[in-house]
C-alpha cells in the first residue's frame, strides 16, 4: 500500500482531529502518502482532495470539530454519486480509506466497497456513542463532560430559586449521554428512550424530594425520549412548581476534547492505519474494556448497542 485517504463524515465530534492527526502521522511514519478528503463524502464526490503532511495536522490536538470539515451527502446515497467518489480515489491512487464517523458513514463506506472494491477501516466518531462493538466513540466523553458542566451551572440557579429544571440533551435515538451525564450530574430523574418512564413517577419523586427539604430538582431528558419542553409543561401543569427547561443543543458537541477522547482517538486512528497496512479491509476499530479491537463491519452494523441497565438503576437509587 502506497497511499491512504482519510475523511470525517456525519456529525462532528470533539476528538476527530486527534484521530486525523494519528492517521496522518502514523501513516507517514510507515512511509505512506496520505490524502485528506474535505467535507466527507460530499467532498469526495466533488474532488476536494489534498495532500497531507506532518505539518497539516500540527496544532490541532486540542481543537474540537474537524479540520477536514464534515458534511452529509444525499448524492453519495446514489450509485452514480459513489461511482464519482471512487473515480476520484482511483485518480489520486488512494488504496485504502479511514472513515471517521458514525454508522451512517460506515454504511456508505460499505457500499463503496461493495460496488468499487475501495478498502476501508471505520473509526467510530459520534457524541451519541450509539455504535456497537465499542464501549466508547470519539467525542462521547467530551459531550458528557460538557453536559455535566452545564448541569453544575444550572444547579446553582435551581438551588437559589428553588426550581425544577428539565435539561434536554442530545443522543439521537439513544440515551447514552443522558444516562452518563445524569448519573455524574446527580439528576433526580433520567428519561431515556431505552427505558419507559412514567412522568407520574418522576413527579412523585419530585414531591418526595420536596418533603425532605430538597431545594431543587434536575431532570435530564434524552432528545430521543421526547421533548424537554413537553416534559416541562406536564410537570408544571400537574404540580404548579416553578419549572424551567434548558435545551443544551450544540454546545454539547463543541470545545476542546477531554484527555480521554484525545487518547482513544489517537489510538483508534493509529490502529486503523495498522490494519490497512496489514491488508485488512471492511473493519471497524473499537475499544472494549480498555483494549483496542477490530470488528468485521457487517457484524458491527448488524448489532445493536444497549445501555447498561445497572447504571440506570443505580442512578435511580442514588437520586432517591
Ligand atoms: P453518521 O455517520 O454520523 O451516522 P449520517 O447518518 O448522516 O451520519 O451519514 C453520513 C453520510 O453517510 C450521509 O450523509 C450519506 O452521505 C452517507 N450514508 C449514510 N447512510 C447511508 C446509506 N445507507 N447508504 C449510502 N450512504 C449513506
Amino acid at each position: 500500500m502506497k497511499r491512504i485517504g482519510v475523511l470525517t463524515s456525519g456529525g462532528d465530534a470533539p476528538g476527530m482531529n486527534c484521530a486525523i492527526r494519528a492517521v496522518v502521522r502514523k501513516a507517514i511514519f510507515f512511509g505512506l502518502d496520505v490524502t485528506g478528503i474535505q467535507r466527507g463524502y460530499s467532498g469526495l464526490i466533488n474532488g476536494e482532495l489534498r495532500e497531507m503532511n506532518l505539518s497539516s495536522v500540527a496544532d490541532i490536538i486540542h481543537r474540537g470539530g474537524t479540520i477536514l470539515r464534515t458534511a452529509r451527502s444525499e448524492t453519495f446515497r446514489t450509485p452514480e454519486g459513489r461511482a464519482k467518489a471512487a473515480e476520484h480515489l482511483r485518480e489520486m491512487g488512494v488504496e485504502g480509506l479511514v472513515i471517521i464517523g458514525g454508522d451512517g458513514s460506515f454504511r456508505g463506506a460499505r457500499l463503496l466497497s461493495n460496488e468499487h472494491g475501495i478498502k476501508f477501516i471505520g473509526v467510530p466518531g459520534t457524541i451519541d456513542n450509539d455504535i456497537p462493538c465499542t464501549d466508547y466513540c470519539i467525542g462521547f466523553d467530551t459531550a458528557v463532560n460538557n453536559v455535566v458542566d452545564a448541569i453544575n451551572k444550572i444547579r446553582d440557579t435551581a438551588t437559589s430559586h428553588e426550581r425544577t429544571y428539565v435539561v434536554e440533551v442530545m443522543g439521537r435515538n439513544s440515551g447514552f449521554i443522558a444516562l452518563e451525564a445524569g448519573l455524574a450530574g446527580g439528576a433526580e430523574s433520567i428519561l431515556i428512550p431505552e427505558m419507559k418512564t412514567n412522568l407520574d413517577d418522576v413527579i412523585e419523586k419530585l414531591y418526595r424530594g420536596l418533603q425532605r427539604g430538597k431545594l431543587h430538582s434536575i431532570i435530564v431528558v434524552a432528545e430521543g425520549a421526547g421533548s424537554g419542553i413537553d416534559v416541562g409543561n406536564v410537570i408544571k401543569e400537574k404540580t404548579g412548581l416553578d419549572t424551567r427547561v434548558t435545551i443544551l443543543g450544540h454546545i454539547q458537541r463543541g470545545g476542546t476534547p477531554t484527555s480521554f477522547d484525545r487518547v482513544i482517538a489517537s489510538r483508534m486512528g493509529a490502529m486503523a492505519v495498522d490494519l490497512l497496512i496489514e491488508g485488512k479491509d471492511r473493519k471497524m476499530v473499537g475499544v472494549v474494556s480498555g483494549e483496542l479491537k477490530d470488528f468485521d463491519i457487517d457484524y458491527a452494523l448488524s448489532r445493536e448497542k444497549t445501555i447498561d441497565k445497572s447504571v440506570y438503576e443505580l442512578a435511580g437509587i442514588l437520586a432517591i
